[in-house]
């Protein structure tokens, strides 16, 4: 006889405020409770005042991405079992996508879970790190190798973090816009011809509620990414990826490149809108504000083979092929490494580079 299934139900709603006054309202949510504040070193010098004014006791790791290491998330998790936050606690990490990432993963691990809430300061995270419950550490050079899902409680965007944005960060939110561009043919729409303004804040924060709706729509139809339906997500990241390990290449800069690449494979491979490949590239490097054919990611695909995407030895990459439109794409290491070092050449000859 078979034993009856064990169902359990889990909170699958997130609440996000865009755009809003987050430490006031922080303020009034976090009244009575007990918790930590998450934050790196150089959001704490930049705000401090008004992050301590939370009352909250404040652990701060050190900034960007080469420390999101499994050493940072059991010193978090020290400071959380030190601060004896209990089950009940809540931690609050305000910060770019590095600092949620890892805030979040904390969140999880800790009691086996307690609640979260993001506070996203880097416009990256406010239209996409915060935004779907993944959470990650890199491990053994491999970006995101673990994490888990844990969606947060609540998320506050106020679009004043990013006055203080240096303008390489600003490129990399816009990176993010671009892929949520290359999934929403209205978005695309909204943005063609106004690349430039991408990196001035306002006309930033004036397409957040866009951009999120375009991630969350994907979050809600498959939410711990077993339909296949998120994968789209995942639009330049595989190539990505690899770039932003071994070029240093910032997140969304290296989502912008990987999704140039990405799009030429789709030529190569697949039935693609080919003008409407030409006008996603356009967008591409008006956005980066360069060449991309200076960064060859045929170099690192041996970094790829752990990528949680792929299937029975292969690449699998999601690439855009019409407006709004993108399909899977299934390689072997060697004909994504070759047709990536080919797509490099054209790049390279076509923007005098080589
Ligand atoms: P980040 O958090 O490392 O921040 C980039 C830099 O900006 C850091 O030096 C940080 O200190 C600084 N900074 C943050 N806010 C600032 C502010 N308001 N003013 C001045 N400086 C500020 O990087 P990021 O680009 O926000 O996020 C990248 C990370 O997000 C990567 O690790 C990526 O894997 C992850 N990510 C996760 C998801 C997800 O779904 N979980 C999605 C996309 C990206």
């Amino acid at each position: 006889m078979r034993n009856p299934a064990l169902r359990v139900q889990k909170r699958e709603e997130t609440e996000i405020y865009c755009p809003c006054r987050a430490i006031i309202r922080l303020r009034h949510r976090l009244f009575g409770r007990k918790g930590i504040l998450f934050t790196d070193e150089t959001v704490l010098s930049l705000y401090s005042e008004k992050l301590r004014s939370l009352g909250f006791p404040v652990f701060a790791m050190k900034a960007g991405e080469e420390y999101k290491t499994k050493e940072t998330l059991f010193s978090l998790l020290q400071a959380m079992a030190e601060g004896e936050i209990g089950r009940d606690g809540v931690l609050v990490a305000v910060g770019g996508g590095t600092v949620t990432d890892v805030g979040g993963l904390a969140a999880a691990l800790y009691m086996r879970g307690v609640e979260c809430i993001y506070v996203p300061t880097t416009v990256l995270c406010a239209v996409d790190a915060a935004i779907g419950g993944k959470t990650a550490v890199d491990f053994c050079g491999v970006k995101n190798l673990v994490g888990a899902f844990r969606q947060p409680e609540a998320v506050y965007i106020d679009p004043a973090f990013f006055l203080t944005l240096p303008p390489r960060e600003l490129t990399s939110g816009a990176g993010e816009i671009v892929k949520h561009a290359a999934l929403s043919g209205e978005l695309f729409d909204l943005i063609r011809g106004q690349e430039e303004k991408l990196k001035t804040p306002a006309f930033l924060a004036s397409v957040l509620p866009q951009n999120i709706a375009v991630k969350a729509s994907f979050v809600k139809r498959d939410p711990f990414e077993t339909e296949g339906l998120r994968a789209a997500l995942n639009l330049g990241h595989t190539t990505g990826h690899a770039l932003e390990l071994g070029e240093g290449l910032s997140h969304g800069e290296g989502v912008l490149v990987g999704i140039a690449y990405e799009a030429e494979l789709a030529r190569r491979f697949l039935k693609a809108d080919e003008a409407y490949l030409d006008e996603l590239l356009e967008m591409v490097k008006k956005v980066l504000g360069g060449p991309v054919g200076e960064y060859d990611p045929s170099l690192y695909v041996p970094r790829t083979r752990l990528d949680k995407k792929n299937r029975g030895g292969q690449i699998v990459l999601t690439v855009p092929t019409g407006k709004g439109e993108t399909a899977p794409l299934a390689l072997s290491q060697e004909t994504y490494r070759s047709a990536l070092r080919d797509i490099r050449e054209g790049f390279a000859e076509k923007e005098g580079t080589c």
